[in-house]
């Protein structure tokens, strides 16, 4: 099992960490030749209009389409998820537009730009500790999308399929459970692809 983390900007080596505690191999990705030996890979946070420019001069943006059509998993954490929205609130533009949600960006307002808070996540057991900074939001979700976490009546962790995102940063603390329910999903995606 060997799950990339997209290293154009943010986030990455918290990522690799999570992902190794949680038993997978881990490894920084920079072009797009590695994706092909890799089964899931993640999409940290950072800025998201930074990370949406990077993933189009590096070429990401129709390697990573590719990739999710061939059912290989994704994992957008904050300007992840950003990234791999349909549609972006007050933008024309979108990046990846993978997942059927519209999301709204620094959408915590000013005094709650940075949180933490224990959040019950949908096929997690107990509360995980989240980290919000500048965090987006899930105003909205076609009915493929399945809801994981809501926070004061909002979306902050969705799935469809074998897309995962979070408005969140896990990367962050040492509960790597949100890692391992992704790296879950990368092993049972993995079996069905072989088959
Ligand atoms: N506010 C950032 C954006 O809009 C996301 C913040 C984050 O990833 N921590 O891209």
């Amino acid at each position: 099992m060997k799950i990339g983390v997209l290293a154009l900007q943010g986030a990455v080596a918290e990522h690799i960490r999570s992902l190794e505690a949680a038993g997978a191999e881990a490894v920084a990705v920079k072009r797009i030749e590695e994706l092909e030996e890799l089964d899931g890979i993640v999409i940290p946070g950072g800025e998201s209009t930074t990370i949406g420019k990077l993933i189009r001069k590096y070429g990401f943006l129709e390697a990573l389409k590719e990739f999710s059509k061939q059912g290989k998993p994704l994992f957008g954490t904050c300007a992840g998820l950003i990234v791999l929205a349909n549609k972006i609130d007050g933008q024309d533009d979108a990046h990846l537009q993978l997942m059927d949600m519209v999301v709204a960006r620094n959408a915590f307002g000013r005094q709650r730009e940075s949180f933490e808070t224990d959040l019950p996540i949908k096929g997690i057991e107990e509360a995980i500790r989240a980290v919000f900074i500048r965090a987006p939001l899930i105003k909205e979700v076609g009915s493929n999308v399945e809801v994981l976490s809501v926070y004061n009546d909002e979306i902050v962790a969705a799935r469809q399929g074998h897309l995962l995102a979070c408005s969140f940063h896990p990367e962050l603390t040492d509960d790597y459970r949100l890692h391992a329910y992704f790296v879950d999903m990368v092993k049972e995606a993995a079996e069905s692809i072989t088959k």
